[in-house]
């Protein structure tokens, strides 16, 4: 598998591919937090879920949103399932937590935007 680095702009060209004994194999990377994001995303790539949500009362209509830190990719679409056509009601401000432990994964869905009531 072949990655670039994200992590800083260097942007490293990494190989990595399972090696003997359970460990990776992990090459071009410049230094060791891209070596462990080589391997993180090898093993169970993590991601940030963002969306909108409709708000019920608010003086506006949506209210984006965020995980409180990343989940598995494979969880995305689920997500994305759960919060398709759920509205919230007004007031909610930054940091509410609009769904707990969003699709089993442990994170939760917070307001990343401040929404008055109407
Ligand atoms: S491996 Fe290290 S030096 Fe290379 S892009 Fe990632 S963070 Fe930067």
């Amino acid at each position: 598998m072949q990655l670039i680095c994200i992590l800083c702009p260097r942007g490293c060209h990494i190989q990595i591919h399972p090696g003997k004994n359970g460990e990776w194999e992990v090459e071009g990377h410049g230094c060791k937090r891209g070596r462990d994001y080589a391997i993180q995303e090898a093993a169970c790539p993590l991601r940030v879920f963002t969306t909108s949500l409709w708000v019920d009362g608010g003086a506006h209509r949506l209210v984006s949103a965020r995980t409180d830190r990343s989940i598995p990719k494979d969880k995305i679409i689920e997500s994305l399932k759960l919060t398709k056509g759920l509205t919230v009601k007004a007031p909610i401000d930054i940091g509410d937590v609009l769904i707990k432990n969003i699709a089993g994964t442990g994170a939760n869905l917070v307001a990343t935007r401040k929404v008055d009531r109407i």
